[in-house]
């Protein structure tokens, strides 16, 4: 088995467990990560259902005994972002900025993108306060942070900042569509503030190195300042490196074998950890199956 015949695209959860898993087959899988292992788990504040952990575990270290276990298994992700997938007489090319790789079969675990927002435009020199995960700002301390959304998303990022931070919640309706639990942890903690019905107009720079906020309840516009603004207003599948000739066939390559779709990516609303890593965990035994390599 050549290491040339696998790559996954991307090290989150499902990437992960579909590298240890292929190794376990003897296959040693090239997986490509364009940011940092770990993916969206990197955010989350207290993951309480995967199992193994009956107290919770944060995002952040349940990713570091991931890596741990990667190590284990000598599989050292190469850092690259997949700029490109083809498929040429009968094998991807994987384009990166530093080359093209060949490979007989890929699993795509590249997760989730922001969803696309056209409320109001982003001045360019704010764009580094502007953030659509927590994971960049976990260290912030004493800061102004306004969350736009209303779903699990918002609240677990609010719930992570409140605790060194000023987090006010902006939902442009008036339904909260949090888990429950997250809601009551979140009315709990003085530091979180929320406002409905309220939608941002306009963003612009603020003279004491902040952002200034226009934003409008119902009838009524006021101002507000905020040292970083976080989108938490939807994700869709990251898919933007695919070719037209691998989108146009791109259901006759899963059937036949050579292409596998693992975890967020495919996943619409369940989106889990859990169920990323079982993804990953079943593409790498079909792999095993299709290259006939003695798998149980
Ligand atoms: C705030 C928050 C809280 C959460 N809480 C929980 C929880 O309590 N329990 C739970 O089960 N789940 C939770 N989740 C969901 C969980 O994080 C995801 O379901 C899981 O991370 C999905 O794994 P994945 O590998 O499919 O995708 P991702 O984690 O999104 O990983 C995809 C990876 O692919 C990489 N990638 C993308 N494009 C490319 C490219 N072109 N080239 C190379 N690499 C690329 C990305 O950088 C990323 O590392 C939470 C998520 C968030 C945001």
């Amino acid at each position: 088995m050549k290491s040339e015949d696998v790559t996954i695209i991307g090290a989150g959860p499902a990437g992960i467990a579909a590298a240890i898993q292929l190794k376990r087959y003897g296959i040693t899988p090239l997986l490509l990560e364009k940011e940092e292992i770990g993916g969206l788990l990197r955010n989350a504040n207290l993951v309480e259902n995967y199992p193994g952990f009956p107290s919770g575990i944060t995002g952040s270290r349940l990713v570091n005994l991931f890596r741990e276990q990667l190590q284990r298994v000598s599989i050292l992700p190469a850092f690259e972002e997949v700029k490109k997938l083809y498929f040429k007489k009968k094998i991807f090319l994987v384009e990166t900025r530093k080359k093209t790789y060949p490979f007989r079969i890929v699993v795509i675990a590249s997760g989730t993108k922001p969803r696309g927002f056209a409320d109001f435009v982003i001045p360019e020199e704010v764009k580094d306060k502007i953030f659509y995960e927590v994971y960049p700002i976990l260290r912030a301390r004493k800061k102004e942070i306004v969350i736009i959304g209303a779903g699990d998303a918002a609240f677990d990022y609010a719930l992570n900042l409140s605790q060194n931070n000023q987090v006010t919640i902006l939902n442009s309706g008036q339904h909260i569509r949090s888990l429950p639990l997250l809601l009551e942890r979140a009315q709990a903690v003085s530091s979180i503030s929320y406002h409905k019905n309220t939608r941002i107009t306009r963003v612009s720079n603020n003279s004491q190195n902040g952002i200034l906020l226009e934003c409008k309840t119902l009838g009524n516009t006021w101002k507000s300042r905020a040292d970083y603004l976080i989108f938490a207003i939807g994700r869709e599948p990251q898919l933007d490196f695919l070719s037209e000739k691998v989108k146009q066939n791109f259901r006759a390559l899963v059937k036949k074998g050579v292409l596998y779709l693992s975890g967020d990516v495919k996943n619409r609303n369940y989106r889990q950890t859990a169920i990323a890593v079982g993804d990953g965990i079943m593409a790498a035994m079909k792999i095993c199956r299709r290259l006939k390599v003695v798998c149980s």
